[in-house]
């Protein structure tokens, strides 16, 4: 199959660049993934939805594509935790009772589970960075040697004023660098904005290694230089992470990287546009986060936050609130209904409907058009067979489950008393009463249409 070209938007260079995979037969991409000391919230599968996404099309699109996703298994390498010095890793395992390996073991099988709900394909490889210190500990050498790093009392922090480009990816100022800065600045540094590339062990105790500049534990964003270059070497295609991982997290491993390799690493930088809530970014720390599970629970469709995820372009902010969610259920359980009526006839794609569709997704997977698209195929006056085989296509991409028969929701109390009635009603063709039945189920906020074979809920 010929494949289209893709533009996809590089954070880099603020537009949307032609996708040209260094390596014909495959494209390559590094995705930032989850801490492991506590649950991903559903603000987390957002970001890690775009690389699902991003896979998908380019799959539907003809390309072949690998994905290598971090597990970052050590507390204390986090930025938020990192500057005061707490370690997250170790205080999920002091309240929990458990070593830091079983608490990150517990947090990755959850992560899996999580992302498997809202249908994210999981990556080809997932390395955990407590694999790869001797590696980072490499890569510190040879920042310290070119002169890009320097020692002060077993701490090694990055000069970023030897490295010309830093703030280019997120376009900050060095006054906003020095802004950046968190916490009790180490008045050892030569510049404040320079970041941390080793810490000494201080009081900690676990999760700490031996060094060159003596025990300690690496800073958050080595760690995806190390893992990204050492699986695909010191060129790939595609870099994703959420909007809050631009700065410092890859500008600094921006930093790291080139410094080391001495020529621009990845083609492309992707970041998803982050999940708000009120307002404000979904995150731990304010306190505003649901897992998927909890969601779940209230009786939603996990996948309900996926087309829900899909209504947005992936890089703008998306504002989550359980109205817009329930919407999301029931418009997907409209949908998978009229999929699996059309579904009882034969058809075949519909070229010119797909070809809409590719062209959509080649755009910077835009999503939300792609999504317009499948509510005017809805409604158009193509053959019922077509529509269902053109959407069970397109689901590849969507991955909604639209080929899934509707789901069975419990009915209100006391509807099933009343539709039994209804029917008995209907049955001694008293349509009076049928009605007066109707009327009280639909207070209940049930549906019933009378067709050829009987009564039915609407869904
Ligand atoms: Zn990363």
């Amino acid at each position: 199959m010929n494949t289209a070209t893709v533009r996809l938007y590089n954070t880099f260079t603020r537009r949307k660049e032609d996708l040209r995979p260094l390596d014909d037969g495959v494209v390559r991409i590094y995705s930032c993934g989850p801490t492991v000391y506590r649950f991903a919230h559903v603000g987390n599968l957002r970001t890690f939805m775009l690389p699902d996404l991003l896979r998908r099309s380019l799959d539907y699109l003809g390309y072949r594509s690998e994905q290598v996703m971090n597990i970052t298994d050590v507390g204390h390498l986090t930025d938020d935790a990192f500057d005061r010095g707490e370690d997250k890793m170790l205080v999920a395992a002091r309240l929990e009772k458990k070593a830091p390996e079983e608490i990150a073991a517990a947090y990755t099988e959850a992560f899996l589970d999580d992302i498997g709900k809202v249908n994210i394909r999981p990556a080809a490889q997932y390395p955990r960075a407590t694999a790869y210190v001797p590696r980072m500990i490499e890569l510190i050498q040879q920042l310290v040697a070119n002169g890009h790093a320097y020692e002060v009392g077993g701490n090694v922090y990055y000069d970023i004023a030897s490295f010309p480009a830093y703030g280019r990816l997120s376009r900050n100022t060095t006054d906003k660098l020095m802004a950046g800065a968190r916490g009790e600045p180490d008045p050892r540094k030569r510049h404040p904005g320079d970041f941390t590339l080793w810490k000494a062990a201080g009081q900690h105790r676990t999760q700490v290694w031996d060094s060159p500049w003596g025990p300690g534990f690496p800073g958050w964003h080595i760690e995806c230089s190390a893992m990204s270059m050492s699986i695909f070497g010191d060129r790939f295609d595609i870099h994703t992470g959420g909007a809050d991982n631009v700065f410092p997290h890859h500008e600094a491993e921006i930093a790291q990287s080139e410094a080391i390799a001495g020529h621009r690493v990845v083609s492309l930088w992707m970041h998803g546009g982050l999940l708000m809530l009120s307002g404000t970014r979904m995150a731990k720390s304010a306190g505003n986060f649901f897992r998927i599970t909890e969601l779940e629970e209230q009786g939603f469709d996990p996948l309900a936050f996926r087309y829900l995820a899909l209504q947005a372009k992936y890089r703008a902010p998306l504002n989550f609130g359980t109205e817009g969610l329930a919407g999301a259920d029931r418009a997907l359980d409209q949908l998978r209904e009229k999929v699996a009526q059309w579904s009882r006839q034969a058809g075949s794609i519909d070229e010119s409907w797909d070809s809409r569709f590719r062209a959509v997704l080649a755009d910077d997977l835009d999503l939300p058009v792609a999504m317009a698209l499948v509510a005017d195929l809805v409604r158009s006056d193509v053959t019922p067979g077509a529509k269902a085989a053109t959407l069970i296509a397109w689901d590849r991409v969507l991955g909604l489950d639209l080929n899934r028969a509707a789901r069975e929701r419990p009915l209100p109390a006391g509807a099933s008393a009343l539709l039994a009635a209804r029917q008995k009603a209907r049955d001694a063709r008293d349509f009076a009463r049928s009605d007066e039945l109707r009327d009280q189920l639909a207070s209940l906020g049930v549906t019933v249409i009378d067709t050829a074979e009987g009564q039915r809920i609407k869904p």
